[in-house]
């Protein structure tokens, strides 16, 4: 047996729907600017900026209904309603065609961003970990598991306060799912526990301590939480 230092921290974990199971989390992929709306709010054309990739650290997880801390460092961060795929069988190089047979289920995520520290980054050239893999930045709804099928059409909506400020359709991804795990996959091996944030339509905006964020995706549960201030230094 192992013998560690200090005691591990234990591993990140996701709800399953309907179930008593969790989602172990190994990685978390995000996609960015895979929605032409979004692109174009960001300031660019969709046809010149193809998706990127970019990751957030697997304990970055929160879990719906919880608290999200206001993030240090940042005057606009910014909500970012996405599907996210979750990854059951892992694998390199995966074909398009079969890409979907690896996805264990999909879930409502939020990509939260310090949007001052992303456009930052790109003035200067610089990497977006900052601005993108911050604690609690990744808060995530249960995954509903596939033999319920593959949301490759339906709404995706944010609302903060009750106020709609996101709302589009996953067909209208530039890149789709088994796309995304292609691509992906050719830079990096999948294994199960892998989720993939695949990116956000237009709306996105500022939250401050005390909103009530609500978003999610058709046929998949609602994801909710509410900003609260920056805990005291510790
Ligand atoms: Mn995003």
């Amino acid at each position: 047996m192992t013998e560690f230092a200090f005691p591990p921290p234990a591993a990140p974990s996701v709800a399953v729907a309907a179930s008593s199971q969790r989602f172990p989390v190994h990685r978390i992929y995000c996609v960015g600017r895979n929605y032409a709306d979004h692109v174009r709010e960001m300031g660019a054309e969709p046809q010149g900026e193809p998706p990127v990739f970019f990751t957030k650290p697997a304990d970055a997880v929160v879990a719906n209904g919880a608290a999200v801390p206001y993030p240090p460092r940042t005057a606009n961060c910014h909500h970012e309603i996405e599907l996210v795929a979750a990854i059951g069988r892992g694998g390199c190089d995966i074909r398009e065609p079969r890409a979907l047979e690896h996805v264990f289920g999909y879930a409502a995520g939020n990509d939260l961003t310090r949007r001052d520290l992303q456009h930052a980054a790109k003035q200067r050239g610089q990497p977006w970990d900052a601005a993108k893999g911050f604690d609690c930045s990744a808060p995530i709804a249960a995954i509903r598991p596939v033999s319920l099928g593959h949301p490759s059409r339906g709404r995706i909506w944010l609302s903060v306060n009750g106020e709609l400020r996101q709302e589009s359709d996953v067909s209208q991804m530039l890149w789709d799912v088994a796309h995304i795990i292609a691509e992906l996959s050719t830079l990096y091996e999948l294994k199960p526990g892998d989720l993939i944030f695949t990116g956000t339509p237009a709306g996105v905006g500022a939250v401050k301590p005390g909103d009530r964020l609500e978003g999610g995706i058709e046929g998949l549960e609602v994801l909710r939480n509410t900003i609260v201030p920056a805990p005291p230094a510790h």
